[in-house]
């Protein structure tokens, strides 16, 4: 009787048995692991994001609507502190847009505006290519640059890394116009930066600078780059004729989405969990960003889900206007200037929804070994591994301050056959690997929030 006693008293002091097992003898690791992989809940929240909201460029009204969205979703799932931070956003509409060689031969030319492109004149812009794969070439051509199209050819290599990736053909992009522009070009354009052979454009920022003419400027297909390449190196003078509707509005009002898991013991010290909530407008941004932030509103529901509250606050933040100029992650660096001495880390995921493999670090001496260890226990999806060098977009402007920055990394090979295209759409997310990202996510954000030690900081950089 006495011992039957005390089994009882034993049992009524033990905490609950839930959907998560016996929770007393499982670590958190295993808890979040568990609860992400349990469901495809992510990727049904990504599937209303994208299907029903859809594109979410910075200025239209899909945007504000995700933002509404997004906002009622963290409430719904009980997070703390839910509320919007205004950032004013650049407002850029696509309109028309056509072009075609028309000598030596006549062929029709896939193009897309980039955002921020001012249009041609009403009735389009004929005049002949020349073509450079970057801006000695341009230089060299000097004089003959003068009252023609700039075409810009350096293409992007599957996992091309830091030479042959994104990173080295988007300056052309980017700054493209400006460049030709001060030689006397009448518009730039450029290869898509894209790696899949289905002559699709892929769009993307480009920026002018004050007191250098603006001229239009557009991508164009792999494929219809190479066509002008080679009649062009068979000695041919080409001719194109484009027209691009595209303008440029008044800024527009957005905002910032912020929720968070109050932490119990130091809620004042922060670990932001980030990425990117608009998208360009040409695809419904499933995996460019819609991924990324699916994967912040997740890893928060997870975790209190488990009923897991760590010893610092962890603060997911939904960034805008990322794609034209980091709108949301310079307004908010600024507006929590005061506070980024208590932002002990930031962790970026935007690079899709491809497997999950670890984490990128750019933090003080010693970062990648404590990662390493926090990162231990997702070597059960393949997800554990820790380099030196990463971070991401949003957060980067939290680094002048010491914010150790943390990037998510992905399996990329497919990202750049879709990305900044038409064909950034859900289809492209497998559920079980996204379902995985969240998992990647929220272990290591919980750990960053719960361990003793922090990571160590960044330098300051500040002017
Ligand atoms: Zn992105």
């Amino acid at each position: 009787m006495q011992a039957i006693i005390v089994l009882l008293a034993a049992l009524l002091a033990m905490p609950p048995a839930t959907a998560l097992g016996n929770d007393r003898d499982r670590t958190a690791a295993e808890r979040i692991l568990e609860a992400a992989l349990a469901d495809h809940h992510a990727y049904h929240r990504l599937a209303w994001l994208t299907d029903r909201i859809g594109p979410r460029i910075t200025g239209s009204a899909n945007l504000e609507k995700a933002i509404e969205w997004a906002t009622e979703e963290f409430r719904n799932d009980g997070q703390e502190n839910v509320h919007t931070e205004p950032v004013a956003v650049p407002h850029w509409v696509r309109g028309k847009e056509t072009a075609r060689v028309v000598s030596p031969t006549v062929h029709p030319v896939v193009i897309t505006a980039l955002g921020g492109s001012i249009s041609t004149p009403e009735g389009g812009i004929t005049a002949e290519v020349v073509a450079v794969d970057n801006y000695d070439e341009l230089k060299l051509l000097g004089e003959e640059v003068r009252g023609k199209i700039v075409l810009y050819t350096r293409p992007i290599v599957r996992n091309g890394g830091r030479e042959a990736g994104y990173g080295s053909a988007a300056t052309y992009r980017v700054t493209g116009a400006t460049e030709a522009a001060k030689l006397g070009a009448v518009a730039a354009m450029n290869r898509s930066l894209g790696t899949a052979a289905y002559r699709l454009p892929h769009t993307g920022m480009m920026r002018y600078e004050d007191g250098i003419p603006k001229i239009p400027a557009a991508s164009i297909s792999a494929e219809d780059s190479e066509l002008i390449q080679r009649l062009l190196a068979a000695g041919e003078k080409v001719t194109l004729h484009f027209e691009l509707g595209c303008r440029n509005l008044p800024m527009a009002a957005s905002a910032n989405v912020v929720a968070e898991i109050r932490g119990r013991e130091k809620p004042e010290q922060v670990v932001i969990l980030a990425c990117h909530f608009d998208s360009w407008d040409l695809g419904t941004g499933a995996i460019d960003d819609g991924a990324g932030c699916i994967m912040v509103m997740e890893s928060l529901r997870i975790i209190r889900a488990a009923g897991l509250t760590p010893r610092r606050s962890l603060r997911g933040v939904l960034y805008t206007g990322e794609e034209n100029g980091l709108w949301g992650g310079k307004a908010y660096a600024l507006a929590h200037a005061a506070e980024t001495g208590n932002i002990v880390a930031a962790l970026e995921s935007d690079a899709g929804a491809g497997a999950p493999l670890g984490f990128g670090v750019s933090a003080g001496a010693g970062a990648v070994e404590l990662l390493t260890e926090w990162a231990a226990p997702l070597a059960v999806i393949g997800a554990d591994a820790v380099r030196d060098g990463g971070g991401g977009a949003d957060i980067s402007p939290l680094k002048p301050y010491g914010v150790p920055q943390i990037g998510q990394r992905q399996d990329t090979t497919y990202y750049f056959d879709w990305h900044h295209s038409m064909a950034d759409t859900l289809d492209k997310v497998d559920p079980d690997l996204l379902a995985k990202n969240v998992a990647a996510m929220a272990v290591l954000g919980f750990a960053l929030a719960e361990a003793e030690e922090t990571v160590p900081r960044l330098p300051e950089a500040l002017e």
